[in-house]
């Protein structure tokens, strides 16, 4: 199948690309999106055929589903990065935590949060395909603690692809940090920002406009292309486990072929909700989409009110990062599914023309039909994370918005299944705060909670505060461009 465009086409780009296309080159016409051009259908002919199978068999099939232009032997090993998750044959475990509430748990990938599901084989298939191309490209994030691991751990030492991530000095989890400036390959460069969140990502998008920057890659013929959710790569991945949930609940008994479910996803760019929107227009049999938002709950206004405002908004730095986003690329790809391409642009200018748009009556009741949205602030995701550990179940500070919004919800008549995005390792001084543990850094959280809770901690984490720091330099936003320079030569 092939990739169309969220604002249509501006007479100069393709206006119809495959799938490594879109996924080398992400930016569609007038700063839209990729799109699929249509649906594949995962009804309950899909779902009775996968009843048996394993996550990689599954997740073969829905890429084949896409049709896209990949060959066999180049999935089965981007899929088999699945294989180094914690269990290869369960790498997505859904867990019973009350007679309706399965929580899936999306971070036992090597990073320790949900973004591993997507990157992990994601990483595989885009080196791939620009080595057999004999282009190079440059991945660059701006990072709030997740991407940026998940997206250096999964190009580390690959072929033709060098990657810089960019994170906030101070704004991320030592844990965080650690799995970025730990990570010791020649084509990879971290550099700490002085400055928030906000102020990192504003540097990246002035370095990605600059001409002097696009004239120094065009003479090193270096091509840019992104590794967050605007790329559709991400996307396709993050389809599958929306209907491996469904799956696992009907393999346990909980529901019949055809009953429905309800999900819940703690939401930032709604890449991880798109993919469950993708898969219930397909045909799974999912209610309704729950998003959770944090204080930043410019989501839960859109899906209650239709509108969609930044002008009286900033940017609140919560105890859930990863969710801490105002502009949130994805939606755009609903409204385009919903609206089509011309009201999609007509509602993206308005956004940035005037910080805002609004949906109509019929519009808002469309989006009504498939989402519903609940927020959580800072100290009831800490009351929550408390009163679940009194009941053995540990979870990090993203999920306690999903499981805000599952209390939240009156009428509870379907089971639901809540996405857990990370591991608690990544926010262990927000676990040790909700669980009354009084400490002062990451590794006195860690080793404090896992005594507690006699719980042992991953390798991956352990040996994190054993590893030699490679990535040293904290700059300036002025001087990020100098430094890619250099790292480019
Ligand atoms: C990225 C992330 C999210 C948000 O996912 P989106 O797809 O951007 O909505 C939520 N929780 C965690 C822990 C994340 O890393």
């Amino acid at each position: 199948m092939n990739f169309i465009e969220s604002r249509g086409n501006d007479g100069v780009k393709k206006s119809s690309v495959s799938f490594s296309e879109a996924i080398l080159s992400p930016m569609a016409s007038f700063g839209g999106l990729y799109v699929p051009e249509y649906l594949p259908n995962f009804g309950l002919e899909f779902i009775k055929k996968h009843k048996n199978s394993s996550y990689k068999e599954l997740a073969k099939d829905v890429l084949k589903s896409f049709e896209i232009d990949i060959e066999d032997s180049l999935i089965d090993e981007a899929l088999a990065r699945y294989d180094e998750f914690d269990d290869a044959n369960n790498p997505v475990p859904v867990v019973k935590v009350k007679e309706d509430l399965y929580i899936s748990e999306l971070y036992h990938g090597p990073t320790r949060a949900f973004k591993d599901m997507a990157l992990q084989p994601f990483g595989v298939v885009l080196s791939s395909l620009a080595k057999s191309r004999g282009e190079n490209y440059l991945i660059m994030a701006a990072t709030s603690g997740d991407t940026g691991p998940a997206t250096l751990e999964t190009f580390k030492n690959k072929d033709n692809i060098k990657v810089c991530c960019l994170y906030p000095d101070g704004g991320t989890s030592d844990v965080q940090r650690l799995q970025m400036v730990t990570e010791d390959a020649p084509n990879l460069k971290v550099l700490g920002v002085k400055g928030n969140f906000d102020d990192t990502q504003d540097a990246l998008k002035s370095l990605l406009a600059s001409s002097e920057f696009k004239k120094a890659l065009d003479e090193k013929n270096i091509k840019l292309s992104a590794a967050n959710s605007v790329n559709f790569g991400r996307i396709i991945f993050q389809t599958i486990y929306h209907i491996y949930s469904y799956l696992e609940l009907l393999k346990v008994g909980k529901i019949e072929l055809g009953d429905k479910i309800n999900v819940i996803v703690p939401s930032g760019n709604f890449g991880n909700a798109l993919g469950a929107y993708y898969v219930k227009q397909a045909g799974v049999p999912i209610e309704k989409i729950i998003i959770s938002s944090n204080r930043n709950d410019i989501l839960t206004d859109l899906i209650n009110s239709g509108k969609y405002d930044l002008r009286d908004r900033e940017l609140i730095q919560t105890n859930s990062p990863a969710m801490d986003i105002l502009k949130s690329s994805n939606v755009e790809r609903v409204l385009y599914d919903k609206f089509g391409a011309t009201r999609t642009k007509e509602l993206m200018n308005s956004l940035s023309q005037n910080g805002f748009y609004e949906l109509n009556e019929d519009e808002l009741k469309q989006f009504k039909e498939d989402f519903e949205a609940y927020s959580c602030t800072d100290d009831e995701a800490l009351e929550i994370i408390g009163r679940y550990l009194e009941n053995g179940y540990l979870m990090d500070p993203h999920t306690a918005t999903a499981i805000k919004a599952y209390e939240e919800k009156n009428d509870k008549v379907l089971p639901f299944v809540a996405y857990s995005t990370a591991e608690w390792t990544k926010f262990s001084l927000t676990i040790a705060k909700a669980s009354k543990v009084d400490v002062n850094s990451d590794i006195e959280a860690l080793k404090a909670i896992s005594k507690k809770l006699n719980i042992k901690l991953s390798d991956k984490i352990d040996n994190l505060f054993k590893k030699d720091i490679i990535h040293l330099k904290i700059i300036e936003k002025m001087d990020i461009m100098p430094e890619m320079l250099n790292f480019l030569t």
